[in-house]
């Protein structure tokens, strides 16, 4: 079993290091939140007083913090850990983040000796607490293979997307792809229940036919639909619409730096922003269903 340091225990990598401690690891945690790290010691993870404690002797370092300002400032900023971790560590981060960051997290900690993985998940809390997460990969095939021996306590699927920064790349074209699709059956259905139609027999139809894709068999947005998905416990819990506007902006900025053409892309996002600055931050992101929705006055 391996010595583990994981800083970063929300409700991402909360449920993620107590997976770790269920599979026989050592962890060795940290996080600015005493609450957080509260909860993973009922559980039997050692507490640090700070990320460069939590380090030292680390085989791996994992990370699951919020954006790449966090993740650039823990291992490079001024008072960064990467002189703390042992040069035959395997450093891991988990968080959504730009590939620049990774990139750039990526090249300071080779210049210590240190390898590094992006690993970004798929799966949301429901498959952090259960251990299905996806990870996609960035690194080299030696690291990606060498990460399996902690990743396959935490996830079901792992993917070896290219270098450091392929599995963010990797993950936001995943993400801008479920918004266009999450944003088009909400307007689909919101245009069937204007025109008289029942959106269960709708998605029913549209199940069995072309229009057939993930958000409208599993996590369908219309409440009442699907009776254990978000939308239909008021769209708590899920993927927030505040991390989904996240990630549509780093998928915008990817798409500036490779001058791809994403009209799309930036339709869905400026949508999403809009529902977000409406104070809809906190709901799950088949919230946006609600934004399609007829009004009354026509
Ligand atoms: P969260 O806000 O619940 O947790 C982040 C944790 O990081 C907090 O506990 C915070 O105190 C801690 N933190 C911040 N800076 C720190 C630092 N310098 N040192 C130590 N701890 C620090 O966020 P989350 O929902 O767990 O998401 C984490 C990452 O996972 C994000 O990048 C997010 O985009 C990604 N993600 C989230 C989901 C989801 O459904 N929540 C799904 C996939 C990916």
């Amino acid at each position: 079993m391996a010595k583990v340091a994981f800083i970063g225990l929300g409700n991402m990598g909360g449920p993620m290091a107590l997976n770790l401690l269920k599979a026989g690891h050592q962890v060795t945690a940290f996080d600015l939140s005493a609450a957080a790290l509260a909860q993973v010691q009922t559980e039997g993870a050692v507490v640090a007083a700070s990320a460069a404690e939590a380090v030292l002797d680390a085989e791996f370092v994992i990370s699951m913090l919020p954006a790449g300002k966090h993740v650039l400032g823990l291992y490079l900023g001024e008072q960064g850990i990467a002189g703390n971790i042992s040069q035959s560590a395997l450093v891991i981060d988990c968080s959504t983040i730009d590939a620049d960051s990774a990139r750039k997290v990526g090249a300071g900690l080779r210049e210590q000796g240190i390898a590094f993985i992006d690993a970004p998940v798929s799966g949301g809390v429901g498959g952090a607490k259960a251990g299905t997460l996806t990870f996609i990969i960035g690194g080299t095939a030696a690291d990606y293979e060498r990460a399996k021996t902690v990743l396959a306590n935490m996830g079901k699927n792992l993917f070896h997307a290219g270098d450091v920064g392929a599995g963010q790349v990797a993950k936001i074209c995943n993400n801008m792809l479920l918004s266009i699709l999450m944003a088009g059956t909400s307007e689909a259905l919101q245009m069937g229940i204007a025109n008289g139609l029942d959106p269960k027999v709708l998605s029913e139809i549209m199940l069995k036919s072309s229009g057939r894709n993930w958000t409208l068999e599993l996590y369908n947005p219309c409440p009442g639909v699907i009776d254990t998905v978000p939308s239909s416990n008021h769209y708590q819990g899920g993927f927030m619409v505040d991390l989904m506007a996240k990630d549509l902006g780093l998928a915008m900025e990817a798409a500036e730096q490779s001058a791809s053409k994403t009209p799309l892309g930036s339709l869905v996002r400026d949508l999403y922003v809009s529902h977000q600055q409406a104070g809809h931050g906190k709901l799950d992101f088949s919230s946006i269903f609600t934004s399609f929705k007829k009004s009354d006055a026509n």
